[in-house]
């Protein structure tokens, strides 16, 4: 982990992650904080840990940003390259990074910064 200040908030983030498996979307998080901290507040402290490696981010099929720790050692914003999948069941809701490493094609006279790949389905609680 970087050079954060960890504030009492920051810390309350934190901990939401620390204590689950899965990614958190923006809006679960403004509601879970609302009696502690504004939206803006919760977006900025967001945007702090994934400056700082962190977390990182990505697009649900619902259109809501969600996050994520980071488990990589050195990861940072600059550096999202050796990426993973995400995947978002359609039943439970429930979002998650997939433990694969998708290795990211270099394309001829291109510069990739980010990429993502999200999988859409029926979680393994709800596949059965
Ligand atoms: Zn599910
Ligand atoms: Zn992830």
């Amino acid at each position: 982990m970087g050079i954060i200040r960890k504030t009492r908030s920051v810390k309350a983030v934190l901990n939401a992650f620390e204590r689950t498996e899965t990614a958190l979307s923006t809006l679960e998080l403004v509601e879970r904080f609302n009696h502690q901290m504004n939206r803006s507040t919760v977006y900025r402290i967001l945007e702090r840990l994934e400056d700082d490696g962190v977390l990182h981010s990505f697009t649900g099929q619902d259109g809501l940003t969600w996050y994520a720790l980071c488990h990589d050692d050195g990861c940072s914003r600059s550096h999202h390259l050796d990426t993973h999948p995400h995947f978002q069941c359609r039943e439970c809701g429930k979002t998650e990074c997939l433990p694969i490493i998708i290795p990211i094609p270099e394309v001829a006279k291109h510069s990739v910064e980010s990429a993502s790949l999200l999988l859409v389905g029926r979680c393994s609680d709800c596949v059965s």
